[in-house]
């Protein structure tokens, strides 16, 4: 199919005028022609870096303005657009650079001590205030890159929740028909406006809402960090409608006393990915009356993935919902077959939204992408009226005794109990039982181990009651607010 692949020139044909990113830290506001202008002065600057077809061009730093002109320009030019998570250590960003070699890198100032070891010939761009793009020097360019759908357009690492980050090649065209699919799936238009929090490095701040929301001709709320309460009043001060955030970020969001006095009254629907949602967290929006709806995604595929509509909020606990339009989900036992109604298996993902490859990672590419079906690696049941149940992570099934066991059903019947505040479970090698589960439990309000067993053996079967407590201050948690259980794992060491 020959069509122009730069859907962000034609958006800004169509709506020049309207605001499209605001930057919620200095009230700076661009509408879609002045964000056209930074794009192209950032397209001038790369051809004068001769940067080519194919070349990652990375920005480091929080949410920043800077994020859409190297998108855009990366668009416009077949330059890979690499968003690297600021909160990495230096160990791991040396392992990024090494394996993604960016031509350029944007940097914020405060981060620029991070990078002990550069790439190859990288340039450096000095990300600091808003109006950094106007000091650039650049060079007029008349752009000629021929782009196929299929060309890279963004590299992702995955958040390394379960081993060494990958780099998720995402094309043109997953790009736009993650966009198209959610547009009409979850029913965007250009009225609608979201906050955006969550990094933009990471698919959930890129991927759900923003840049659906600009194919739509919407309006962008950055915020460069997560605070509570400044996120409860930017979704008041911008007339929000749709939101995004990750569970931990609900559950410090619920407990401020702004959320508490604030009704909401623009919001449309509040959406929860990236982990299983607390129940707690179900309830506290139910309580003010508003709609709220988890859903599901990958890096890999999409993400989004599941439908979302006010309309469908609070349809049945703790379900991600039925599928969107574009995609096909399939969920398969470990022969292969289609599961039964209720019956777990891997979930599996095809569409057009789809990743390319793994960068650098051709065999992981090919235990991923199967007969072109993405295997997920998350275990997943579908209820008798369609509606999936994400179950857990395959790698984080516990087999003890023989008994499979889903550290999720575990972890939500623990923080259901009003003395805990959080809970995660793993399974610790040991003799006898292959592994044993083991919780890790954040308490708000004293409990010995002895009143935890009792409480868990209330609902749970003998062998998925935890045979060993830890009570810790706090859970270990990945960039984006994960509980990383690889950390967890290492208690054992
Ligand atoms: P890595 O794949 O390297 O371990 P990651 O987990 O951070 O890193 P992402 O693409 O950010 O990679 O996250 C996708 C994963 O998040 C899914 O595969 C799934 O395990 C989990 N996830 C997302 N939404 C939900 C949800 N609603 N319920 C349960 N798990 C979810």
């Amino acid at each position: 199919m020959d069509y122009n692949i730069n859907w962000f020139e034609n958006r800004v044909k169509l709506t020049p005028n309207a605001v499209a990113i605001i930057d919620s830290d200095t009230d700076d506001a661009w509408t879609y022609e002045q964000l056209q202008q930074r794009v192209t002065k950032m397209v001038n600057y790369f051809h004068l870096h001769d940067v080519r077809k194919g070349d990652r061009v990375a920005i480091l730093a929080p949410n920043h303005i800077g994020y859409f002109d190297f998108l855009f320009a990366a668009m416009k030019i077949g330059a890979i657009f690499l968003p690297i998570n600021w909160r990495l250590s230096e160990a791991e960003l040396e392992y990024l650079l090494q394996d993604a070699e960016p031509k350029i890198i944007g940097v914020a100032p405060a981060l620029a001590g991070k990078i002990s070891i550069l790439p190859n010939n990288a340039s450096f761009i000095n990300i600091s205030h808003n109006q950094y793009i106007d000091h650039l020097p650049s060079k007029q360019m008349t752009v000629t890159t021929i782009l196929n759908e299929a060309d890279p357009l963004v590299m992702i690492y995955t958040g390394g929740t379960t081993g060494k980050p990958k780099g998720v090649i995402l094309s043109h065209r997953s790009i736009l028909w993650n966009a198209f699919n959610t547009i009409i799936s979850w029913d965007l238009n250009s009225e609608d406006t979201t906050l955006t929090c969550l990094p933009m490095s990471h698919t959930g701040g890129l991927n759900v809402y923003t840049l659906p929301l600009l194919l739509a001709g919407g309006k962008v709320v950055i915020a460069s960090e997560f605070h509570a309460e400044k996120a409860v009043s930017d979704l008041v001060k911008y007339k929000c409608t749709v939101v995004l955030f990750v569970p931990t970020m609900y559950h410090m969001m619920i407990q401020t006393d702004a959320f508490k006095q604030t009704t909401f009254r623009d919001m449309k629907v509040f959406v929860s990915g990236g982990a299983p949602c607390p129940h707690k967290i179900y309830e506290a929006f139910a309580e003010k009356g508003l709609a709220f709806k988890e859903g599901y995604g990958l890096t890999e595929a999409g993400p989004n993935n599941f439908y979302i509509h006010p309309s469908v909020a609070g349809a049945k606990l703790g379900s991600v919902g039925k599928p969107m339009l574009f995609n096909d989900i399939r969920i398969m036992n470990e022969h292969g077959e289609a599961t039964e109604i209720n019956e777990v298996g891997e979930l599996l993902i095809r569409g057009n939204h789809a990743f390319e490859y793994y960068w650098n990672k051709p065999e992981e590419t090919k235990q991923t992408i199967v007969n072109g079906w993405i295997h997920t690696g998350d275990l997943a049941r579908k209820d008798q009226d369609g509606y999936v149940y994400i179950v857990g992570r395959k790698k984080d099934m516990i087999i003890t005794g023989g008994e499979n066991v889903y550290p999720l059903e575990i972890e939500q019947w623990l923080e259901a109990h009003s003395n805990i505040d959080e809970a995660a479970v793993i399974g610790l090698p040991e003799e006898k039982w292959g592994e044993v589960v083991t919780a890790f439990v954040v308490l708000k309000n004293k409990m010995t181990e002895t009143e935890l067993e009792t409480y868990c053996n209330q609902k749970l079967t003998r062998y998925k009651v935890p045979k060993k407590f830890f009570i810790i201050a706090a859970l270990p948690k990945t960039a984006i607010g994960k509980i990383n259980k690889v950390a967890l794992q290492k208690v054992n060491e």
